[in-house]
């Protein structure tokens, strides 16, 4: 039978990918994959043809080679975090190696790569493919244990022996004469060992269960209930229905979205546990958050003195038991303090979420199921969330970009008034206000309302409700019903429809400058989390926007303050250095990462004296123009005097700014100018850390400038590149 077959009728090599969780695939001496059995969809999609293109071509296209020099199994963590067992095998006399694995196996690998797909350079495959089938459940014993069965799988002799020339009289390893994959890893896996994802539990229950979901066996995969348990034909007829009840049941989570999941799970728990009531929460930075319940704790607040890093609900976690946390006793309650069960949901050490209940769980043995449907379904969890992560993430970029495009057509008279509408619209509120701190006065000054059924007398205080507070604290707020706050009721002539608003502060480079606020959702709906968040997202551009309109007004009075570079549009020098202070301060702050960009036209002295300086005026519009373009609402771009550019970028990190400034490159190269194309050099430098001084990030960029035009121009040089340390990091 081929291999191809062999798979694909899950024959013993496709059930030993399937009931391990792991993908076994097949490659031959010309790099190519020949057959695959539940590939994971990351690799899928990063060589679609199944020949290794890319990064991939030095990890998975090399195995064969790197299995005959070290003459057997090479065990390797690819690029994109993936750990694999190379096995040489031979089929039909031809030498093949069969590629085992490809699972992530530490929760970090996991974040890089949904991190690399939803914003980094893994962004342009289509997120509903690329994380169709991502494993996740492998274990290192589990790559072994099917690498093991392979090797017994595949009959005829293992390749080594008549593969593997090794003349040395040592029985080491030869030195090869290529990179070994082995070495590849060491230099490009750095930080702590690998964290096992999923803890094997092999012991089987004692207790008889109250019912028999047995959640996990061996690979927490397609778990399979205990026959060897099992005396009396009753009880195995019935363990039998309850497992298959979980089968199907574990089986049809995926095909479901993330909150449906959740109902789900809390459901088949409390039908098969007899729970009235269960809470789910949902572990945000340091604390859980109580999202969703089953009966009577579905819309109840509870509050919880523990975080998702609490080292005890991660040993619960890693032991398959619930965290038992006694109710605080109220002083002179009549009533009993309660037990609260905490089971604990994670991937690789790291707790997401948790069940809990107050009820009582017997027997003793039921406690221990639960922990084991929680570890069971943890993994499909993560590939649910991560999926509805990546929707969003697209919703949310799409609203973006239909805002930054609406901005830049807002011209200038009502300005406020526009922009307030654009925001007002993205948000599906019927109305908006928004307030701009004047700082002469120390006041806030309405410079737009929406919507207003009334009129308003500016006199009247209209941001003392709410916005003022909101502006004072720097804290948006979501309420979804006022009546239900501390806050005043609103005066009765505003004839508010709806009692949910929304108010955010405007801040930019560490300044509050203004509060929006919205409420009246469109077709009755109340402002969530989902509401602030999309606002979030906008939110840096409006700021821009909002401080450029505001320079600008303030500019009008003193005629000479300018902040904008007549001839190209964009911000000028002193704008950008201004800014430049502001933005390191909070970046120092708060951690956040930052990028600074230089960029110069690639002799461009050459140009004017050809073309002329009306013409070489005209590049520098269309270089400008283009700079604009490929930009992010959030990032602010200036002339820095003559043919020399500027670029800031507001949380973003050393590799995403390379990805930024090697877009604007190739843009600017392929811009069709009157004359000649012109092209550009840039330099890139970036403060990540503890300090991070303005005039050091602009020398850094310079000097990798300088870097770029050195080695021929028309490139982008990162300073860290040439320095071999991050900028602003503590050199101690
Ligand atoms: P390099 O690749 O090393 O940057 O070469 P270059 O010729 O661009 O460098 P150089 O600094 O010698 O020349 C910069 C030229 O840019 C000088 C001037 O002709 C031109 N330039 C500077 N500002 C302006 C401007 O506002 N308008 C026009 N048309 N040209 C300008
Ligand atoms: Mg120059
Ligand atoms: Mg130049």
């Amino acid at each position: 039978m081929t291999l191809e077959r062999e798979l694909a009728e899950k024959s013993s090599l496709g059930r030993l990918a399937e009931e391990n969780g792991v993908a076994i695939v097949f490659v031959d001496d010309t790099g190519r994959e020949i057959a695959a059995a539940n590939n994971n969809s990351i690799c899928r999609s990063l060589n679609p043809d199944g020949k290794y293109v890319g990064q991939c071509s030095a990890f998975c296209g090399t195995a064969l080679e790197e299995t005959s020099l070290v003459g057997g199994v090479v065990s390797f963590t690819c690029h994109a975090g993936l750990e694999c067992r190379a096995i040489p095998v031979q089929k039909a006399g031809k030498k093949l190696v069969a590629i085992v694995g490809r699972t992530f196996l530490k929760a970090e690998n996991y974040r890089r790569a949904t991190e690399r797909a939803t914003s980094g350079d893994w962004s342009e495959y289509p997120p509903g493919e690329f994380f169709e089938n991502v494993l996740l459940t492998g274990t290192k014993e589990i790559l072994d244990k099917t690498a093991r069965g392979i090797e017994s799988l595949m009959t005829e002799a293992p390749m080594v022996e008549t593969l593997a020339p090794i003349e040395t009289t040592t029985p080491t390893v030869p030195t090869p004469k290529t990179t070994s994959i082995v070495e590849k890893f060491k230099r490009e896996v750095r930080g702590p060992k690998p964290v096992e994802m999923v803890k094997t539990e092999t012991k089987p229950v004692k207790t008889d269960p109250v019912v028999a979901a047995q959640p996990v066996e061996e690979t927490a995969v397609t778990p399979v209930p205990d026959i060897k348990q099992q005396s009396h034909p009753a009880q195995t007829e019935k363990r039998a229905a309850a497992s298959r009840a979980w089968r199907s049941f574990f089986g049809s989570l995926l095909k479901m979205d993330y909150d449906n999941a959740i109902d789900s799970i809390l459901e088949f728990l409390a039908r098969h546990y007899g729970f009235s009531a269960l809470i789910w929460l949902e572990a945000t930075h340091d604390k859980f958050e109580h999202t969703s319940g089953y009966g009577e704790m579905k819309n109840r607040k509870v509050n919880l003195a523990i975080s998702p890093g609490d080292p005890r609900l991660i040993a619960a976690s890693q032991n398959d038991v619930p965290l038992e946390l006694g109710e605080r006793p109220k002083a002179d309650s009549p009533v009993p303090h309660r037990t609260m069960h905490l089971f604990p949901i994670g991937v690789g050490g790291e707790i997401s979420a948790a069940i809990a209940t107050i009820e009582p769980i017997e027997p003793e043995a039921a406690k221990k199921q639960i922990a084991r449907i929680c570890h069971s379904v943890a993994p499909q969890l993560e590939i649910l969330r991560l999926r509805s992560d990546v929707a969003r993430r697209e919703v949310l970029a799409r609203a973006v970009r239909r805002f930054s495009e609406s901005v830049k057509t807002i011209d200038a008279d009502d300005f406020w008034f526009n922009l307030t509408q654009n925001v007002a619209e993205m948000l599906q509120a019927e109305r908006a206000s928004l307030l701009v701190y004047d700082e002469r006065a120390e006041a806030l000054d309405i410079k737009a309302m929406i919507g207003s059924r009334a009129k308003i007398d500016a006199t009247e205080a209209v941001g003392v409700r709410v916005a003022k507070i909101v502006f004072a604290r720097n804290e948006a707020v979501v309420i979804s019903d006022v009546s239900k706050t501390g806050l005043p009721p609103a005066p009765a002539e505003r004839r508010y429809k709806m009692p949910s608003f929304l108010s955010s502060p405007i801040n930019i480079g560490g300044r509050t400058i203004g509060v929006m606020s919205f409420t009246d959702r469109a077709g009755g709906k109340i402002f969530d989390k989902a509401s602030l968040e999309l606002f979030r997202a906008i939110a840096p551009q409006i700021a821009v926007a909002i401080d450029r309109a505001a320079l600008k007004e303030k500019a009008g009075e003193f005629e000479q303050l300018s902040v904008t570079d007549a001839l190209t549009g964009l911000l000028n020098r002193r704008y950008i250095e201004e800014r430049l202070l502001e933005e390191i301060k909070r970046s120092n702050r708060h951690g956040f990462p930052m990028s600074f960009m230089m960029l110069d036209v690639d002799h461009f002295k050459s140009y004017n004296d050809q073309f002329g300086h009306p013409a070489g005026d005209e590049a520098l519009k269309l270089v400008g123009h283009v700079i604009r373009e490929t930009l992010r609402g959030a990032d602010v771009a200036a002339r820095f005097g003559g043919e020399e550019f500027a670029i800031l970028l507001p949380q973003t990190t050393a590799a995403e700014a390379a990805t930024i400034a090697e877009r604007i490159r190739i843009n600017i190269a392929l811009k069709e100018l009157p004359y000649r194309r012109v092209t550009v050099s840039i330099g890139v430098a970036s403060c990540s850390a503890e300090l991070c001084i303005a005039p050091h990030l602009v020398a850094a960029a310079d000097k990798a400038l300088y870097e770029a035009k050195h080695q021929g121009r028309n490139r982008v040089r990162n300073f860290e590149e040439i320095n071999g340390v991050e900028f602003g990091q503590a050199t101690a």
